[in-house]
């Protein structure tokens, strides 16, 4: 059945791109039985290969990049009333790590080019209590992480890389996942490589490996296996789950190649729009372009809805961007959250939003969506 040539073909804003390896290893590993973490090889598999992939020793898999998250901060005993400076644009679940162990996030503020956190903000925001820094490579584009790793070193803090959105990004030519004391990847559908569900923290720290490893499996004891060594969690992945990890690994470089023709093939088509801020990528780093942001400015600034809903009738997806922790409103009651205080952050999140930017999306696709874009922003 062919489409009537005037409805548009939807354009997603990702899907993920799986093929014959993912049929391969998956039915590999469901033909062995092998579905647990406890049987099979393709776990163990994927913790090696990926801590490979990002330059680190140690790779941990979770069910989740939020349990990834919380198990690095588990991992260095980050507790209740410990402070933590968190990058405020972010998925919220960066923010629930941290209030998972009744620390205190301090929501900083973004650069106005990359929105990763501004490294210049933190040090006025460093107190007594501060343990840690949490930095989002949002976006796929890395933290300038020397000056961030300058704070932490005067302050004795710990760093945790929110690397979700930035598999494989380069800062100064090193991976990012491997210059704070954690990395912390989400395999979650949308995200850079995939296992449908799932998480990994990265690191080069032998014991932290180790406690994340105990923490995620309930805490087993040894040599009596239900004398529990404190209280664990279950955030194990699959063997099922790290199967499809393992294909997926094998044609990451292809898909960051991808992510970054599809931005360049954006860039072209809409570098010469007014009132449209565009992704950067600072001399200091490879940008992965995990979803391909734009930014609308001066008197298109307040349009970005109507201009998403015009996209929308055309058929592209688009999504807004993210909702600092600033401004969400479970937070206003919180003393660490003041909705003026991250006003870069509250400027980008209202007036942004993404564009198809999954894998397959094609050459006539971008087409298709900047010449609609060029056509809602020409026209008011
Ligand atoms: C997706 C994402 C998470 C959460 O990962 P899940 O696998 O969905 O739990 C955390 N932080 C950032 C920046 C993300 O993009």
């Amino acid at each position: 059945m062919n489409p009537s040539p005037t409805v548009a073909i939807p354009i997603p804003v990702s899907r993920p791109v799986l093929g014959d390896l993912e049929l391969e290893y998956v039915t590999r590993a469901l033909g062995e039985g092998a579905v647990s973490g406890f049987c099979g090889d393709y776990l163990a598999r994927f913790e090696a290969e990926f801590a490979a992939f990002c330059g680190t020793a140690h790779g941990v898999a979770a069910s989740s990049g939020t349990a990834a998250l919380h198990l690095a901060l588990l991992a260095l005993s980050i507790g209740p009333g410990d402070e933590v400076l968190v990058s405020t644009l972010t998925n919220m679940a960066t923010f629930f790590a941290v209030l998972y162990q009744r620390a205190i996030p301090i929501p900083i503020d973004v650069e106005e080019d990359t929105w990763n956190i501004d490294p210049a903000l933190l040090e006025r925001r460093v107190t007594p209590r501060t343990r840690a820094i949490v930095v989002v490579h949002l976006f796929g584009h890395p933290v300038d992480m020397d000056p961030v790793m300058e704070v932490a070193r005067r302050h004795g803090l710990k760093v945790v890389e929110d690397c979700a959105q930035a598999h494989g990004a380069l800062y100064k030519g090193r991976r990012v996942g491997s210059i704070g004391d954690v990395g912390c990847f989400s395999f979650y559908a949308n995200k850079i490589i995939t296992t449908g569900e799932g998480g990994m923290i990265t690191t080069r720290n032998r014991r932290l490996a180790d406690r994340a490893r105990s923490l995620k499996n309930l805490a087993f004891g040894q040599p009596n296996k239900f004398m529990h060594t404190e209280v664990g969690f279950n955030y194990r992945m699959t063997n099922l789950q790290a199967a499809l990890g393992c294909a997926q690994l094998q044609r990451i470089d292809a898909l960051i190649e991808q992510k970054r023709q599809i931005a360049r093939w954006y860039g072209e088509q809409l570098s010469e729009l007014r009132n449209l801020k565009l992704p950067v990528e600072k001399s200091y780093a490879k940008n992965v372009y995990w979803m391909y942001h734009v930014e609308l400015t001066g008197a298109d600034a307040y349009r970005r809805d109507a201009v998403m809903r015009a996209l929308a009738d055309e058929g592209i997806e688009t999504r807004q961007g993210f909702v600092p922790a600033n401004l969400q409103r479970i937070f206003q009651r919180e003393p660490w959250a003041r909705a003026s205080s991250c006003p870069k952050a509250n400027r980008a999140s209202g007036s942004s939003f993404y564009l198809p930017s999954g894998c397959s999306t094609s050459a006539a696709d971008v087409q298709r969506v900047t010449t609609a874009l060029r056509q809602i922003l020409e026209s008011r």
